[in-house]
């Protein structure tokens, strides 16, 4: 790696750790020739293709772009985008392809979009999806409303009230075994 500064064709790596939970590499250089110091950031190559023939690199930046306009006046603050970019990247490089399509990158979106807020999400999927007509936004509600009642009565066992729980596995055991009262002797 040339050094920035002086365009000496060599350097020498004197830190390097884990960026972004691993997605990144990020190394601490030192010019030789002229002792300056700079750093340099590894990734996987991840390519998005898109719907003209164009490919450019896959950025977290152009995906909060995107999601931003569809979040204007909602609550939704800029790290919420921040972690909402990171799982797009973590579930397309999970794809295991270095080149995506735009709409695939899109498609990752959507579903964190969802949880994160649902007037941003479905002006985000009119946009996507192409709704060009009233029915398409009643269609795309009816969905919301079923995955968010479905969200609603999913039982998350860290909440489950151990104290409510059978401790003698329930109807498959409806008489526990008799408590011996443990007397003082
Ligand atoms: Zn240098």
């Amino acid at each position: 790696m040339h050094c920035p500064f002086c365009r000496h064709p060599d350097s020498r790596v004197v830190d390097s750790r884990e960026a972004d939970d691993g997605v990144a590499i990020r190394r601490r250089r030192a010019c030789p020739a002229c002792n300056k110091r700079f750093t340099t950031v590894e990734t996987a190559s991840l390519t998005v293709l898109k719907r003209s023939g164009a490919t450019e690199p896959f950025s977290r930046a152009k995906v909060i772009s995107g999601v931003r306009k569809a979040c204007s006046g909602r609550p939704v603050d800029e790290d919420a985008l921040a972690r909402l970019a990171q799982q797009v990247e973590e579930t397309v490089r999970a794809s295991g392809c270095a080149e995506i399509a735009a709409h695939d990158v899109g498609l990752a979106i959507l579903a964190p979009l969802r949880e994160l807020d649902d007037v941003a999400y479905l002006r985000f999927a009119s946009v996507y999806r192409g709704f060009d007509d009233v029915a398409a936004f009643e269609v795309e509600i009816a969905e919301l409303r079923a995955h968010q009642a479905a969200l609603a009565t999913a039982v998350d066992p860290a909440v489950v009230d151990v104290a409510a729980v059978p401790r003698y596995g329930g109807a498959h055991d409806p008489a526990p075994p008799p408590v011996h009262a443990t007397s003082a002797r």
